[in-house]
């Protein structure tokens, strides 16, 4: 039978490899726009020796982190192999070939310049009006850190270590103290025992001491910084919970943070972020119940942050007594009336609830109420806890209500990059350790997620283009400008810096 013949091996080849990478290859892409970066201002360091071999540039070892960043190849390991058999690797590094270590400790040296390039690339994408900043909408996702479950203690686990071993050792000593006849070697076994046992107990009592001495509610041995978060329904694993923010127009991403291992105290910190990179005085953004909070609903609208957070269940709504919602809050008066049409007051105290600040309000006129068993099981009477926030926590839930299309553009704007990026480019866990370097990753992504999402908006050709022009439009330095047009110049579209031509450079992607 005939088949379809590969070459003759050992025929020999001379190879271009500039037409082994296509026109539209990612490759070519993050070329580009890693040439176009103002590399020393964002803080990149390149990995200077004092002695022996030339360092590698910063640039190229930039280029291969995102070209493997959207390729699920993040280990500094295989990093290193596609170096040396991944062609449009060999293409986009002219063959240079960085050890995994020297791949390793670029990742690690420079985070706070991975995070800059993300910002200053949102910036761009501001300038280009491809980030509106008018409804940016946030979200989490959780990844798995470099921390198993087995290293991650909380006070209750610890206490339940301390009770097994405790157990084990009193069951030991019986068995050396009850059996006079134990044999010496048994013995021997047996007082081993013990002693691992009481190095165990050592161990989990200076893991309490740290605990303790944290003030956290738990603790994570291998990266300090990861907490046990929910993945997803009741899995727990320990991991970081990511924070993004998205911008309604193209829905491309404009911050990034983590911290908390819920979205409960992330809002303001979030919103307010956004709101001041992108320079703009007013912003309405869109969040889940997750976020609502009233004191962080109340911070954003001090700073002009319209929020539309899905308002979460008063607590009575699930128990079956009269909800929140019979009651009716005078403001006037700072009271209640209830469904008995009674006035609840208050004392005009504010206790600390929690991370709450709330006001009591009561009623003496529970004790002798028909309408009790329906309303309480307090055996005081009903008492209610208002938010000093509660104001702006109606606001916020009146917008929902009366815009509950702009509230369903939530999940247009922010689920889905979250999608591409765990199940399509694998980042489902992190490599590195401790905050910082997490979110080293997570601005990697980003930049290449936004990246990736221009090549959907525009023409490949279109956007080679415009991605050179607006970046020399944006970052105006003379010497970045003629080593920038030395290296394009054959390319460039010089109608865009015509300003003869009146057309506004910062619009090339217009
Ligand atoms: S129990 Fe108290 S708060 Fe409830 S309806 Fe009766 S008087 Fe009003």
């Amino acid at each position: 039978m005939d088949y379809i013949q590969g070459f003759n091996r050992d025929q020999l080849f001379m190879m271009d490899f500039e037409a082994n990478v296509p026109q539209d290859s990612w490759a070519r892409i993050v070329d580009l726009f890693v040439e176009t970066l103002p590399l020393d201002e964002l803080g990149f360091e390149d990995l200077l020796n004092d002695q022996g071999r030339p360092p590698f540039k910063a640039s190229d070892l930039l280029k291969l982190l995102l070209y493997g960043y959207k390729n699920q190849i993040r280990s500094s390991r295989k990093l290193e192999k596609a170096c040396k058999i991944n062609l449009e690797v060999i293409w986009l590094l002219k063959g240079l070939r960085p050890s995994a270590r020297k791949i390793a400790y670029f990742r690690k040296n420079n985070a706070n310049a991975f995070k800059q390039a993300f910002r200053y690339f949102v910036l761009i994408l501001k300038e280009a009006d491809l980030i509106e900043g008018q409804t940016i909408a946030i979200d989490s996702f959780k990844i798995r850190a470099q921390n198993s479950l087995k290293n991650n203690f909380n006070q209750k686990k610890i206490d339940r270590h301390l009770a097994y071993i405790d157990d084990k050792i009193e069951q030991y000593e019986k068995e050396l103290n009850q059996n006079d006849e134990v044999d010496s070697k048994k013995k021997i076994v047996i007082q081993n025992k013990i002693a691992t046992q009481k190095t165990r107990k050592a161990d989990y009592k200076n893991i309490e001491k740290e605990l303790q001495e944290s003030g956290e509610s738990q603790i994570s041995t291998t990266d300090p910084d990861a907490r046990a978060v929910v993945l997803h329904r009741n899995i727990v694993n320990v991991g970081y919970n990511i924070q993004a923010g998205c911008d309604g127009k193209h829905k491309l991403f404009i911050n990034n943070d983590t911290g908390s291992v819920n979205d409960t105290h992330a809002l303001s910190p979030m919103a307010i972020d956004a709101k001041e990179l992108l320079g703009v005085d007013k912003m309405n953004c869109i969040t889940d119940k997750g976020y609502t909070t009233a004191v962080q609903i109340d911070t954003c609208i001090k700073n002009n942050i319209a929020t539309y957070s899905s308002p979460k269940e008063h607590s009575s709504q699930k128990n079956g007594l009269y909800n929140m919602n019979t009651f009716v809050y005078d403001a006037k008066n700072d009271t209640y009336t209830c469904p008995a049409q009674q006035i609840l007051y208050t004392n005009g105290k504010i206790y600390n609830k929690r991370n709450h600040r709330v006001k009591h309000y009561k009623t003496k006129a529970c004790k002798g109420c028909e309408l009790r068993e329906k309303c309480t099981t307090n055996k005081s009477g009903r008492f209610i806890e208002r938010s000093i926030y509660q104001e702006a926590l109606e606001q916020n839930e009146k917008r929902v209500e009366q815009n509950p299309e702009y509230y369903k553009l939530r999940q247009q704007i922010t689920e889905h990059q979250f999608g591409t990026l765990k199940r399509q480019w694998g980042f489902t866990y992190t490599l590195m350790k401790g905050k910082q370097h997490v979110l080293s990753e997570v601005n990697l992504m980003m930049i290449c997620y936004n990246l990736r999402r221009l090549m959907s908006i525009f023409d490949i050709d279109v956007l080679k283009n415009r991605l050179k022009a607006l970046f020399l439009s944006f970052f105006p330095k003379m010497s970045s400008f003629y080593s920038f047009l030395r290296l394009y110049n054959s390319q460039i579209n010089f109608i865009l810096f015509d300003k003869s031509k009146k057309v506004k450079p910062l619009n090339a992607f217009c």
